[in-house]
């Protein structure tokens, strides 16, 4: 079967096998400000499944949506399939699990697995600078007043589960021998990825966010940041290829584009491959 994948940018995949259309996330009408992803959400007529890594706005803000125009089933953390019910999706239309399922979406396989939400350093994390919350947001501010307003505009009305990470979950999609492995926040369960490296990845997608986010291992920050955590999760997985996502500038002034070329050579040594994708570009798998 063909298979392609299309970056919508954040941490949000299109990815199509044969005739099916799989949602990785949902997070598709980003702060107006941030670059342009293919379409909006109203405009997307086709999907049989979305896979949710985790409840924050920026991964399920559309997944109702997109469901109920598409009569796609919503797959995610119990808090994540009660947040599309609560917007409308019967319930019929959605799969909770927690991690450690087997489920079989024809005509794929899919295995999710439990993980981590990566610290977020303007609300639970100490700045390693000592700086306060206030201190930090007011650089944020300075940096662009004007996309700082609109950052500010965009996420003022986001339901309050949304604000919640539900617990987040990693997935194994397979299909035709080929394996896709996909992780939405920059933290990890080590038991969970030791589990998931049984079924080696032809292809991970991992989490790195620049700006304000430190990566979690088992509730552990990792200082170091994300390059060395990113290729510590390719020495557990080793998969064939490393594809990254969430280190674009989906919220600007808040984020930042974390530059790519930076984890080849790491990921190299961990036996890997990074391949660099751009936002909006739709590649072949297999
Ligand atoms: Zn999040």
């Amino acid at each position: 079967m063909n298979a392609t994948l299309q970056w919508f940018g954040t941490a949000t995949w299109r990815l199509t096998v044969g005739d099916t259309v799989i949602w990785l996330d949902a997070y598709i009408d980003r702060n107006a400000l941030a670059a342009p992803v293919p379409q909006r959400a109203a405009e997307i007529t086709s999907g049989d499944f979305i896979l949710i890594g985790h409840s924050h706005f920026d991964h399920i803000a559309e997944a109702s949506l997109v469901a109920k125009n598409t009569g796609a089933t919503v797959v995610g953390s119990a808090l994540s399939c009660e947040i599309v019910q609560d917007e409308g999706l019967p319930p019929a239309k959605t799969i909770t699990c927690a991690g450690g399922e087997e489920l079989e979406l024809a005509p794929v396989k899919v295995r999710p697995f439990r993980s981590l939400h990566g610290f977020n350093g303007l609300r639970e994390w100490p700045d390693p600078a000592g700086r306060t919350r206030e201190e930090r947001m007011a650089e944020v501010q300075a940096r662009d007043p004007e996309l700082a307003r609109a950052a500010a505009a965009h996420t003022a009305n986001i339901p309050e589960k949304q604000r919640q990470d539900g617990g987040p979950l990693a997935y194994i999609v397979e299909w035709d021998g080929f394996r896709l492995f996909w992780h939405d926040t920059p933290g990890m369960v080590q038991a969970s990825w030791e589990q998931a490296a049984r079924y080696p990845a032809d292809l991970a997608i991992l989490a790195a966010a620049a700006g304000f986010s430190t990566p979690n291992i088992d509730g552990e920050p990792q200082h170091g940041g994300v390059v060395p955590f990113v290729t510590g999760m390719t020495q557990i997985l080793k998969p064939g290829a490393v594809v990254l996502n969430h280190h674009d500038d989906w919220m600007p002034p808040v984020t930042f584009h974390l530059d790519e070329a930076q984890f080849a050579e790491p990921l190299s040594t961990a036996g890997s491959k990074l391949e660099i994708r751009k936002l909006g570009e739709s590649f072949s798998l297999g």
